[in-house]
């Protein structure tokens, strides 16, 4: 469980960062925020922290010394489900698709400023809450103005039933499924065609854009699944 305060509700931020300039300026301003922050400066001690103490969430920078941050990352990952949100420099060779694959929930590039940070580690939290607020059971999932009856195979939209094909409907599935993840092109297709597909990865595209066409308000511009450029989609979770 996260570790929370009983007056306030300050945030835990285990902060895997070994450049001293942004070490100090990022507890300062993270601190200011409401956030605690804990600082390690190699992979290692990242490790090390992160099984004697609770955190709410991990940001992780890629290159430290003894130990990659992706390697931090699955070690992380191996033993809890704490948000982790990837730092990457300007210019590194970033493998996102990776990235999302081994388990961290969103990616910030250096230079960045401090609201923009903050503002995603709130997204990330959110997103959280919200999924364990994601009424699923075998038979059914609702999120916001969605609900699929997974038995019926049916799906209605602020109550109103809307006609969905076999494979729309394990897309769209899919999604509910992981409110607010990266779901990458090479998982969905994998997960709704099966690994052994090789048409057209447009397909893919296609589908999306008809699901788009029922459930957004605007199709053209989507609130509920958005679009990551050159990694796949995410279905958004919107502030309650
Ligand atoms: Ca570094």
């Amino acid at each position: 469980m996260a570790k929370k305060r009983s007056s306030e509700k300050r945030v835990s931020v285990l902060l895997v960062e070994d450049e001293e300039s942004f070490v100090d300026a990022l507890t300062i301003g993270l601190n200011r925020e409401g956030f605690d922050v804990a600082v390690a400066r190699d992979g290692q001690q990242a490790i090390t922290l992160f099984a004697k103490d609770t955190y709410d969430i991990v940001l992780l920078d890629l290159m430290l010394p003894k130990m990659s941050g992706l390697d931090v990352c699955r070690a992380i990952r191996s033993t809890s489900e704490v948000p982790i949100i990837i730092v990457s420099a300007k210019g590194e060779e970033v493998d996102m698709v990776l990235m999302l694959e081994i388990g961290a929930d969103d990616y910030v590039t250096k230079p960045y400023r401090l609201r923009e940070l903050v503002a995603r580690i709130r997204a990330v939290l959110r997103r959280r809450e919200s999924h364990e607020n994601v009424m699923a059971s075998d038979d059914e999932i609702t999120l916001g103005p969605i609900r699929m009856d997974i038995d019926a195979r049916r799906c209605y939209v602020n109550g109103v039933e809307i006609k969905l094909r076999k494979k729309e409907f394990a897309l769209l599935r899919l999604l509910l499924e992981n409110p607010g993840r990266v779901l990458t092109r090479e998982v969905l297709i994998d997960r709704v065609w099966g690994s052994d597909y090789v048409g057209d990865t447009k397909t893919l595209d296609v589908h999306i854009k008809r699901l788009r066409s029922l459930i957004e308000d605007d199709p053209k511009n989507p609130e509920h699944i958005s679009t990551v450029r050159g990694v796949g989609y995410r279905y958004e979770v919107m502030k309650p």
